[in-house]
């Protein structure tokens, strides 16, 4: 497997493939990788002529007081998991050549990006599409890789793929979830023993309220209370939000209607966790 730190490089790897007649498929990570981000290279090793898996701790997405100083760095073993499961290359630039001595340019994706976790991160998703630009330009991939456990960035890359003519097909694979619910992430290093117990509620309140749409409610509010209502006295847990979006729009519905995105993230301690889940509404 050949690791490659510069765009230039990435570049000259990729038009070498495409030269070939190589169709090439990206699965952009900030590494510290687990079974979710297994899935997505699964998929396009089995999809693809070959494969590249990007690892960048991207700074333009953290704000000034998150996790980008501790976010986990575990470069051998994510390369380990990656040889194994048949990528053929990784792209592992550093901060400075992504972003060179007076670097100004950001990709700004409107409206998608103003709720969720757009209202608590404000900067994210200016760094998620430019890096994710930035990486299309220098893999060239035909297919790239995405998991719908961040499912506001799916629908951001979506976006931003299409407006600027991208032509790239996006793939969204499903959440990786641990055997008692919770959803896989880098992130889950951070939770002690009490964290992790506490940790479950997430994804147990949006079972709830899963119910309660197959059961026939179509108030977003009814749907939102009930994820309240499983979230409230879990030790050390504090909800940042919980909306029930449009799927494509991210936009704020009030009846659930067509496909809809029910979206919570949480404070557990320090570690911001998210979840979500997609309904549709059975055709009657
Ligand atoms: P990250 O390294 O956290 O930036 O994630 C890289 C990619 O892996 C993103 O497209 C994520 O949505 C995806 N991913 C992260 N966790 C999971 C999971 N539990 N299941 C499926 N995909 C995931």
């Amino acid at each position: 497997m050949k690791t490659l730190r510069k765009p230039d490089e990435m570049r000259a790897w990729s038009l070498e493939q495409k030269r070939s007649g190589k169709t090439i498929g990206l699965v952009p990570t900030m590494g510290a990788l687990h079974e979710g981000h297994a899935s997505l290279m699964r998929a396009s090793a089995r999809d693809n002529d070959v494969s590249v898996l990007s690892i960048f701790v991207n700074p333009t997405q953290f704000g000034p007081q998150e996790d980008y100083r501790e976010y986990p760095r575990t470069f051998d073993a994510d390369c380990a998991m990656a040889e194994q499961i048949g990528m053929d290359a990784v792209y592992a630039p550093d901060a400075d050549a992504m972003y060179p001595a007076n670097y100004v340019t950001y990709v700004t994706v409107e409206r998608l990006t103003e709720g969720l976790c757009g209202r608590t991160r404000p900067i994210h998703f200016r760094g998620v599409a430019t890096v994710v630009a930035k990486l299309f330009n220098a893999v060239l991939p035909d297919r790239a890789y995405f998991g719908q456990k961040d499912a506001q960035q799916c629908a951001v890359v979506r976006r931003m793929t299409r407006d600027l003519d991208f032509s790239i097909e996006i793939i969204e694979m499903p959440i990786i979830r641990q055997p008692d619910g919770l959803a896989m992430s880098s992130r889950n290093r951070y939770l002690n023993a009490n964290d992790r117990t506490s940790a479950v509620a997430l994804s147990e309140s949006l079972g709830k309220a899963k119910a309660l749409m197959d059961a026939g409610e179509r108030a977003a509010a009814n749907v939102v209370g009930c994820v309240h209502r499983a979230l409230s006295g879990v030790p050390g847990l504090r909800v940042d939000y919980v909306e029930v979006v449009d799927a494509e729009e991210m936009t704020p519905v009030e009846r659930i209607g067509g496909t809809v995105l029910l979206a919570a993230a949480v404070f557990i301690g320090k570690t911001r966790l998210i979840d979500n889940i997609k309904y549709k509404v059975p055709e009657s």
